[in-house]
């Protein structure tokens, strides 16, 4: 491609979780805006981004090689930036990791992309700019009018704070995103209303902590608030689902408003990162056990069909057989529809770094694999339980004569799938009636006729464990 062609071109690679991928639309949106075109060979791109994640030694490894990569094939007119997470956390050492970054740009400041990368071009030495700067991110529809949402098919992410205030010993993201920040509240209904105006069929609330929203806003229960307001600007979105909630502020008033709000999906992601008092003391996590079986308890009560993801951390240092039986036990009672267990992951910034005794690697990995063992016999048996209902899909692809879409029990990119045959209407809700079960996935048959609410109650499917 001509380099005069090459120079209003950009090339992003966006890696970590669903909110670095907000970043990197809106990112992509400011350099459209300012006449940028997004290219998707990095040949053809006279600007290379990587919008990395710092979060874990496993996603900074992964950072450094997608950014090693391009340094490698970089031509003389490329800028190459190193933006999100890691750059934020670890700033010139990225540039050390890999000769060849001409610009390093902080999560906390991914709006000022256009104006870093001019003054990237109006550099005289070809020494390295940084952008770091570190008061908290500004999460609000920013002056240039750039929307906080990534539009995946018929579903978007919407971020609807950034930052976190929450103590937790293995955890670096307040130390990379600062403090919890709300976006204003009319940013986000705007953002409904043309989500909605665009024909969007679901919105995914995603933050670090989704169930802190409008405290520095002063909202009382300012989730609850957040999502009736939606409702109400944005009636003709069929789904909206809650991601990332904190236990402990999973409010009966939010509950109530989850059973009552005929948009809200019967699905709530709330990371416990484990089941027994004494690890989750030193992860300085809510070690409330009582709290959480009563919470489930409510939430299956104001919502029998409801389907409950969260998050385990298995090898917190210090977790003895003990603790790790009784996490075993903690999953065995509470039989989580959906969940993820990930081995600890030391962090050297991170109090957890201090705990005397480590645990060894290949016991993490034993434990990891007992406890998703342990949980693909609860998902089947959930899943089976889902066999002749009739759910409303989200067709999201089709090939080889079948389509594949998500329920409302599924978030996407995490949770099972739904494989009917035939071609179905990208990007709507059909009705289908399940006729097969997998250990994630379900089958089904489109139904001509409406979808039939149901009243299963989760008390009576018990799993022989
Ligand atoms: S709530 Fe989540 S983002 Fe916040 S400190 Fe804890 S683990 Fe990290």
């Amino acid at each position: 491609m001509s380099k005069h062609k090459q120079k209003k071109h950009f090339y992003l690679l966006s890696l970590g979780c669903s909110k670095n991928t907000v970043d990197s639309e809106s990112m992509a949106a400011l350099l459209h805006k300012a006449g940028f075109a997004g290219v998707t060979d990095p040949d053809d791109a006279s600007v290379l981004i990587v919008n990395t994640c710092g979060f874990i030694e496993s996603a900074r490894q992964e950072s450094i090689g997608a950014l090693q990569e391009l340094a490698d094939l970089k031509q003389k007119n490329q800028l190459l930036i190193a933006a999100g997470c890691m750059a934020q956390r670890y700033g010139d050492e990225v540039v050390q990791w890999v000769p060849g970054i001409d610009g390093v740009i902080g999560t906390r400041r991914w709006m000022d992309i256009v104006p870093f990368v001019r003054k990237l071009r109006r550099r005289k030495h070809p020494e390295p700019l940084y952008h770091l700067p570190d008061e908290a991110t500004t999460v609000g529809l920013d002056e240039r009018g750039v929307l906080r949402t990534a539009v995946q098919g018929a579903s978007a992410y919407v971020k609807i704070s950034d930052g976190c205030r929450r103590p937790c010993a293995f955890c670096a993201i307040p130390q990379i995103k600062g403090t919890h920040v709300s976006r204003p509240l009319d940013s986000i209904i705007a953002e409904a209303a043309a989500l909605q105006a665009a024909g969007v069929q679901e919105l995914i609330l995603i933050a670090q902590d989704t169930t802190d929203y409008g405290h520095d806003l002063g909202l009382k229960n300012g989730t609850s608030h957040l999502l009736r307001t939606i409702a109400k600007a944005a009636p003709d979105i069929p789904w909206i689902r809650l991601m990332y909630a904190y236990p402990g502020y999973v409010t009966d008033e939010l509950i109530e408003t989850m059973a009552t709000l005929p948009q809200m999906v019967h699905y709530l992601d709330i990371p416990l990162q484990h089941g027994h008092r004494e690890t989750l003391k030193r992860m300085r996590r809510p070690a409330n056990i009582e709290w959480v079986y009563q919470t489930v308890d409510k939430l299956r009560s104001a919502m029998p069909d409801i389907a409950i993801r969260t998050t385990f951390i298995v090898g917190y240092p210090g977790e003895t057989d003990e603790e790790f039986a009784g996490l075993k036990q903690f999953v065995r009672d509470l039989q989580f529809d959906r969940f993820g267990a990930f081995t600890y992951s030391y962090e050297a910034s991170t109090p957890s770094a201090t705990v005397a005794w480590q645990v060894p690697e290949e016991v993490k990995e034993a434990r990891r694999d007992e406890l998703m063992q342990l949980q693909q016999a609860i998902s089947l048996a959930k899943n089976q339980a889902q066999v002749g209902r009739v759910l409303p899909v989200l067709v999201e692809g089709y090939g080889d004569g079948v389509s594949v879409g998500r329920t409302y029990r599924d978030a996407p990119e995490i949770d099972g799938l739904v494989i009917i045959p035939g071609e179905l209407p990208l990007g709507q809700l059909v009705p289908v009636r399940i006729d097969g079960a997998m250990t994630y996935d379900l089958t089904g048959q489109p139904e001509t006729g409406p979808a039939q609410p149901i009243t299963l109650s989760m008390s009576n499917i018990t799993i022989p464990l």
